[in-house]
């Protein structure tokens, strides 16, 4: 972490923090081009010129994609996780196929 932190730090990236992807916004041809975000409760666009990565972990605490992917991790009473509701899963299938280049 400490290497990648430096990374970051050495890029000036633009970190936000406390923040929550809710939508990707893709253009007429199907190409991602921005996405809303919650930033200090209050909704954001952002334009993504290269693309969004999606890294938002899995989807054990989404108990209806549970049983739809993974049934067999219904049996766990307990799942363990953090947020892991599927959200950027679901953005991603939100927007289809990547069209064609
Ligand atoms: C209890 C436990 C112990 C573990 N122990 C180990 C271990 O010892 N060794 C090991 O290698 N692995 C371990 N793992 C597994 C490891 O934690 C995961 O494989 C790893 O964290 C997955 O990384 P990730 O970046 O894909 O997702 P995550 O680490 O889950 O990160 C996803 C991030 O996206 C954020 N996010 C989600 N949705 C949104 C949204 N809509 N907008 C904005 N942000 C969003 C989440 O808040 C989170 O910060 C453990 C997991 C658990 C639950």
């Amino acid at each position: 972490m400490e290497v990648l932190a430096q990374r970051v730090s050495d890029l000036n990236v633009d970190v936000r923090f406390n923040s929550r992807a809710l939508a990707l916004i893709a253009d007429d041809s199907g190409r991602v081009c921005g996405l809303v975000v919650r930033i200090a409760g209050q909704s954001r666009y952002i334009r993504a010129h290269n693309g969004v990565v999606l890294c938002t972990g899995g989807f054990i605490m989404n108990r209806e994609m549970v049983r739809r992917h993974a049934p067999l991790m219904l049996r766990s009473r307990h799942p363990i996780g953090t947020v892991d509701d599927g959200s950027g899963i679901r953005m991603g299938m939100s927007v289809g196929e990547p069209p064609s280049t």
